[in-house]
This record gives C-alpha cells, structure tokens and sequence, in this order.
C-alpha cells in the first residue's frame, strides 16, 4: 500500500514524486515510456541553459528515486476506488494507494475508463483534459491530475511547476496543514 502513486513520470509526474518521496510518503511512480518530452529540445525552461526532452525526464526521474520513490515501468489500464484508497490496474500486476495523481501527458484513455471527467483541452493539439478543482483534484475522491492531462499550458517549466502544485496541495491535505519544502545553504565553518 503506497501513500501517494504518481501515473506518468514526464516533468510533470517526475516532479510531483520527487515531492512527495522527499516529504516521506510512501511513493509509486508508474511509466510506461510513451511521453511527448522524449522529442524535446528545450533552451526555455528558468536556470537550464539547454538540454534534450530525455535528458530533462531521466534526471527527474533519478531525484525522485533518491528520495525513496519507487520506479515501475507499466502501462496503468484501469483505477478502481476501493475501501482503503485506489487500486491502479496495470499490464503487469496490481498496486494501491491511498492517492493518486494522474500525470499522462496528453493522453486521456486511462482518465475516460476511469469514469474521470474530462473537459475540452485549450491548448494547440491537446483536444481533452481532466477536469480538475483549482487544487488539483477530481471528481474522484483520492485521485488528482497535474500537468498537460490537467490542461496547463504545454511547456516544461510549468508542467513541472504544475506537478509540484499539485503535490504539495496532496502532502497538506494528507498532513492536515500547509506543507513548504526548503533547503537551506549549508554554513561555511
Ligand atoms: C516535439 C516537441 C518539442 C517540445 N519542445 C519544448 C520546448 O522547447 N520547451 C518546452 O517548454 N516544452 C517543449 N515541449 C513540451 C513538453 O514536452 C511538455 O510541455 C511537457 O514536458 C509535458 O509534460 P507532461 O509530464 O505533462 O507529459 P509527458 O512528458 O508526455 O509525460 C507523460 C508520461 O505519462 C506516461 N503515461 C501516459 N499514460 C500512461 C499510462 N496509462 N500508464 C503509465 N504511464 C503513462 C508517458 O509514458 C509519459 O512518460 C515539446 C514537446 C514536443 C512534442
């Protein structure tokens, strides 16, 4: 049983893992290698001069790993609600989780068998969305979207930004209370 699973681990669901792992929840991180980021070139996202879309994915995927997420190549085909929280159907086994956020890029197949509502997508190329709470959230209790799949705008700073929004709204609604993540520099002796 995982606290929070994550389905898709392009920008926006790698980061979204990497916070949760780091704020110590039990994570699943579930890809099947099929994302839009993979035919990136990127020289737009803040503090990145440039890097390729795979290189972009690879390294979030390792940051969330080490903070203790757990990475699972599958394909999701199904979310079921149970008595304790979701359980994520896959092309290779079963999982559960309390929480769910749904990072499938642009594609909506897993939301629509769901029973997840979608709505009209507002950006070039991307016809359907999930429709999403200004949280985050959607019409089924437990389970969240981030990302493309949410309809933000399709570029890497903010599909990235969106997973991390996201997940902290998760964290603080599983802690009860706001949840901020910052580091400090350390201190030259
Ligand atoms: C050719 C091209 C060039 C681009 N250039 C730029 C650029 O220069 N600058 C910029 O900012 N943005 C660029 N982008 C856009 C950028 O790639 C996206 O904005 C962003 O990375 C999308 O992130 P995402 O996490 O929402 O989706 P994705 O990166 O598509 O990730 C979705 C993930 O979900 C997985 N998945 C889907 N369904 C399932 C399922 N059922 N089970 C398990 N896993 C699943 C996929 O395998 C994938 O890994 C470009 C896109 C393309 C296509």
């Amino acid at each position: 049983m995982y606290e929070i699973a994550i389905v898709g681990a392009g920008t926006a669901g790698a980061s979204a893992a990497l916070f949760t792992a780091k704020a110590g929840k039990k994570t699943l991180l579930i890809d099947n290698d099929k994302g839009m980021t993979k035919r990136a070139w990127v020289e737009n996202h803040y503090g990145i001069m440039e890097i390729s879309g795979p290189e972009l994915v690879e390294i979030g995927k390792k940051q969330a790993e080490k903070f203790g997420a757990e990475l699972v190549n599958a394909t999701v085909t199904n979310l079921v609600k149970t008595d304790n929280g979701i359980r994520l159907e896959t092309d290779n086994g079963e999982y559960e989780a309390g929480q769910v956020i749904i990072c499938t890029g642009a594609a909506v197949d897993l939301a629509e068998k769901a029973g997840i509502r979608l709505k009209e997508g507002t950006e070039p190329r991307i016809q359907r969305v999930i429709d999403v709470d200004p949280d985050g959230r959607t019409n089924i209790e437990g389970v969240w979207a981030a990302g493309t799949v949410a309809g933000v705008s399709v570029h890497t700073i903010i599909t990235a930004g969106d997973g991390a929004r996201v997940a902290i709204n998760v964290i603080s609604e599983l802690n009860g209370e706001r949840y901020v993540d910052h580091d400090v520099m350390p201190r030259n002796n």
